[in-house]
């Protein structure tokens, strides 16, 4: 009879707890299907996802084609028309776009559509002084704020968040982009933009902010604050979504816990749409990429060959939607790989690893993309100084750190500390205008800068960003 009794107890436990397992199970799917903002898309068939993006591509080249003398000459020299692409296998077929081609055709060259349909513009630094511009019509701009209520979503957020937008308001595309995104949500909505930590802090506790949009930079610099002031039980942040610069698990952890928030990258790029390429699901193994909208290659940077799936190597973005600015095979010189296993969290589009270096020199510094050509171009303006110089890349205190070395010439090279000084104003003044960030210059003796006997070695990173 104990016996009996005991298994009978056994039993019902074991009922209760098979029920509360499946009672779980399908609040776990309704949660996770609360994070997915357009399932019909992000959660779409393979096969179907193919159609989509064939006849999506098709779209594009013939309105590029037809619609952008850049693009139809490309082709031209290549001897393809609209006809040679039919399926996304026939993207190789097509030409590379690079950021050059956008300095060339600056400003408006590359848009595909009279000016009257564009309705924004944004711009990010190219190569030289001249700036990377990006046209916008009312449907890419609709398009934009897809993508960033997707990201917003699957970090967990809805109409009930209170998002505090730090990334730089204005010509950058990271603010405004993460506004309207937010606003798709139906989420309240802080335009405070980059800067002004006080302010942040005050409106952080004040307003109950929930979700913080800004670079991982910045994000452990209000981190660091928000420490020192020790209000970081009064904060009612959960979520941050963290961008425009490489970072690292390790400063994921670390923003994590100064501000107490699960942490997502989103990563985008001006000349595609901005923030909002792709983005982290709560699985945080890969970004997402929005595959209807974008297309994603891997390629060799140096032969330019795809490679083999899932090897590591340069992201190159077609877009399948745009109407103002569309690129064709653009080469992000972002490194990285695809991840084509199902995911966790229900999303059937491919994953990007969070990027791992660049196959170009470009530096990205307080979130400003720095060419070192750009620096050398603007130290040779200046007939003091000769074309010797290193420039110096560390974080102090979770800010960059920008230090230009140059040589000054001997003829040059004097004592009177007031002409020196000067010098060094000018030069930074000059840097200033046209990267659009300040530099410490520091002006060295004649023949102080190692040489090199091979390719010269100018810049010393020491911030290790692309490091796991
Ligand atoms: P954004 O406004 O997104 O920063 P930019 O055009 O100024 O766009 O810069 C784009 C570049 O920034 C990318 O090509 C990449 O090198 C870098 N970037 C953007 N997001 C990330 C990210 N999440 N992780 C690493 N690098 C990123
Ligand atoms: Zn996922």
């Amino acid at each position: 009879m104990g016996t009996f009794v005991v298994c009978k107890i056994t039993n019902k436990h074991r009922n209760e707890a098979t029920n509360f397992k499946i009672l779980l199970f399908f609040a776990l799917l309704k949660k996770l299907k609360s994070m997915i903002w357009n399932e019909s898309y992000e959660c779409m068939g393979r096969e179907e996802m193919r159609e989509v993006q064939n006849k999506r591509l098709r779209t594009t080249v013939e309105h590029v084609y037809h619609n952008s003398p850049f693009y139809r000459a490309k082709m031209q020299e290549l001897g393809i028309t609209p006809m040679d692409i039919e399926t996304i296998d026939d993207l190789v077929k097509l030409p590379f776009t690079i950021k050059t081609d956008l300095r060339d055709q600056y400003p408006f060259g590359l848009f595909s559509v009279p000016m009257s349909e564009i309705v924004r513009l944004h711009a990010s630094s190219g190569t030289t002084g001249k700036p990377i511009v990006a046209g916008y019509t009312r449907k890419d701009l609709s398009t934009w704020s897809e993508v960033l209520a997707r990201t917003f979503t699957s970090g967990g957020c809805s109409r009930n968040d209170i998002f505090q937008i730090a990334y730089g308001y204005g010509l950058f595309t990271g603010g405004l982009g993460a506004h309207y995104g937010a606003e798709n949500i139906g989420a309240s909505v802080i335009p405070i933009s980059a800067g002004n930590t006080e302010k942040q802090i005050q409106l952080m506790t004040d307003f109950g902010s929930t979700a913080l949009c800004c670079t991982p930079s910045y994000a452990l610099y209000l981190g660091e604050a928000v420490e020192d002031k020790g209000v970081k039980d009064k904060l009612k942040l959960k979520v941050g979504f963290f961008g425009a610069e490489p970072w690292t698990e390790a400063m994921r952890f670390e923003i994590e816990k100064k501000l107490n928030i699960k942490a997502y990258d989103i990563f985008g790029l001006t000349e595609v749409i901005g923030p909002g390429v792709s983005y982290e699901c709560n699985a945080q193994k890969g970004m997402h990429i929005n595959e209807d909208h974008f297309l994603p290659e891997i390629i060799n940077p140096v032969t330019l060959e795809p490679v083999a799936p899932g090897e590591v190597g340069e992201l190159v973005l077609t877009t399948i939607t745009k109407e103002g600015m569309p690129v064709i095979r653009y080469r992000t010189k972002d490194l990285t790989r695809l991840m084509y296993e199902p995911c966790s969290c229900g999303r059937t589009s491919v994953r990007m690893h969070k990027i791992m270096g660049r196959s170009d020199d470009m530096l990205i510094i307080r979130g400003v993309n720095v060419f070192p050509t750009q620096i050398e171009s603007v130290l040779m303006e200046f007939g003091e100084t000769a074309p010797h110089y290193h420039l110096y890349v560390d974080r102090e205190n979770n800010t960059d750190t920008f230090d230009v070395h140059v040589e000054v010439r001997p003829e040059n090279f004097t004592d009177d500390m007031s002409s020196m000084l000067n010098l060094r104003k000018r030069i930074e003044a000059r840097i200033q205008s046209v990267v659009g960030i300040h530099a410490h210059v520091k002006l060295v003796e004649p023949r102080s800068i190692e040489r090199s006997t091979g390719k010269a070695q100018r810049v010393t990173d020491k911030r290790n960003l692309y490091k796991e």
